[in-house]
């Protein structure tokens, strides 16, 4: 497996080159207001798992970032530590939850005020989904091409859209239906 594979120093580079637009977008937003509600953390916290992230990483990156914001060492021990060890299978029912896929995280649980989880594509709102992409450098060819596949609910096809213009590749050669797969494909590309 690839446990301990990546550094908790890496992660901001890679969120940047190669995570899709919905774990760029809670990473963003867990560094700007050192907060994530539940359903963030879920799916953040496992997207982490599965690109290698150990346990002990895990609770060493969400306790850094909750303790510069209003949440002390203390607190996040009593009330978010458990969540972490959930998410690895040490608490509870044991279970090792996997990461969400696609259709989970764009059928299932949609954001509500303040939430920053979910699917851009499906449930941002398409003024802000053009701005999102423009401030990553999407060219405006590019951003009418995912327009249009978001108007036609295609909403994997028009991630799959966005990794093809960021990695400069004619066709991704996959069918998107994983975050954790958009992540192994881009790290194949880019050789990481
Ligand atoms: Fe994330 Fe999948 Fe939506 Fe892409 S299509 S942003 S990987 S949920």
């Amino acid at each position: 497996k690839n446990v301990g594979k990546i550094s908790l120093e890496q992660i901001d580079s890679l969120s940047g080159k190669s995570f899709p637009l919905c774990m760029r977008q809670l990473h963003q937003s867990l560094r700007e207001n050192h907060h994530l509600r539940h359903g963030g953390r879920m799916q953040y916290g496992l997207f982490l798992k599965g690109i290698g992230l150990s346990l002990e990483q895990a609770l060493q990156f969400w306790r850094s970032e909750f303790t510069r914001g209003k949440v002390d060492a203390d607190k996040f021990d009593k009330a978010y530590a458990y969540n972490i060890r959930h998410m690895f299978g040490k608490e509870g029912k044991r279970t090792d939850y996997t990461p969400y896929s696609c259709m989970k995280v764009i059928l299932s649980n949609p954001p509500s005020q303040g939430d920053h989880h979910g699917c851009p594509f499906r449930h941002s709102d398409s003024e802000l989904l053009k701005q999102k992409l423009q401030f990553y450098k999407v060219s405006p060819s590019g951003i009418s091409q995912i327009m249009d596949l978001v108007k036609g609910m295609h909403y994997q096809l028009a991630c799959q859209k966005y990794f093809e213009l960021t990695h400069n590749v004619e066709d991704a050669n996959f069918s998107l239906n994983h975050p954790n797969q958009y992540f192994v494909e881009s790290q194949k590309i880019l050789g990481g």
